[in-house]
């Protein structure tokens, strides 16, 4: 372009009409590089949308909840089920956590932690106290009336009349594995005729090599 606007100011010399040829084509080039810096205005701010917009893959309020149970249950001592429940309430902010295990004060080394036993006082059946349970209990708020319970299993019959009276309205579980055990089945009666809503979460999908890839590799 700038070649262009150079071998017509030499024909300026030549006649008129060669300068008017040189105004039109310095127009012409002037208009050119307008066109061009626009253009590159432009990609630059296509670029920028590109790198502001936000996150498409970010983890959706269910699977954040449910990530968060299953990260709870990483805290139970129980060698075979290990559960993991969290209470949020309708803000999607976090009112309680649980995991199972044995009582406060009962020191879980003295404790039995088998499934079966000849005499079932040396089962943990008579002792654990469910996820949902302390979950429940360990709430940082007033009440737990109007939340959604986030649990890896179904919850039991005891859990559900704890749901039932703690006001919770709904629970959203992964897995349901004892669904034709007494247990279960009374636990569905109940929360039919309480009104509490359950469903069942598809998927857990986190991606923590994302993050680790951001915190490591700075890109
Ligand atoms: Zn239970």
């Amino acid at each position: 372009m700038i070649h262009f606007s150079l071998s017509l100011s030499l024909s300026l010399s030549l006649s008129p009409l060669s300068l008017s040829l040189f105004s039109l084509s310095l127009s012409l080039s002037l208009s050119l590089s307008l066109s061009l810096s626009l253009s590159l205005s432009l990609s630059l701010s296509l670029s920028e949308v590109t790198v502001t917009r936000k996150r498409q893959d970010y983890l959706e309020w269910p699977e954040y909840f449910m990530a968060v149970a299953f990260l709870s249950a990483q805290r139970s001592k129980d060698p075979s089920s290990q559960v993991g429940a969290c209470i949020v309430n309708q803000e999607n902010k976090i009112v309680g956590i649980g995991y199972n295990g044995m009582p406060n004060g009962c020191d879980d080394d003295l404790m039995p932690w088998s499934r079966s036993a000849e005499d079932k006082l040396d089962t943990k059946y008579p002792y654990v106290c469910h996820a949902e349970l302390n979950a429940i209990m360990n709430k940082n708020s007033a009440d737990v009336k109007g939340c959604s319970m986030y649990v890896a299993l179904f919850p039991c019959n005891e859990c559900a009349k704890l749901i039932i009276q703690a006001g919770i309205k709904d629970v959203i579980y992964l897995s349901d594995k004892y669904h034709d055990s007494p247990e279960m089945t009374a636990s569905r009666r109940l929360l039919n005729l309480a009104g509490v809503q359950y469903r069942w979460v598809i998927k857990i999908a986190m991606h923590f090599h994302s993050i680790k890839k951001q915190y490591y590799f700075h890109t």
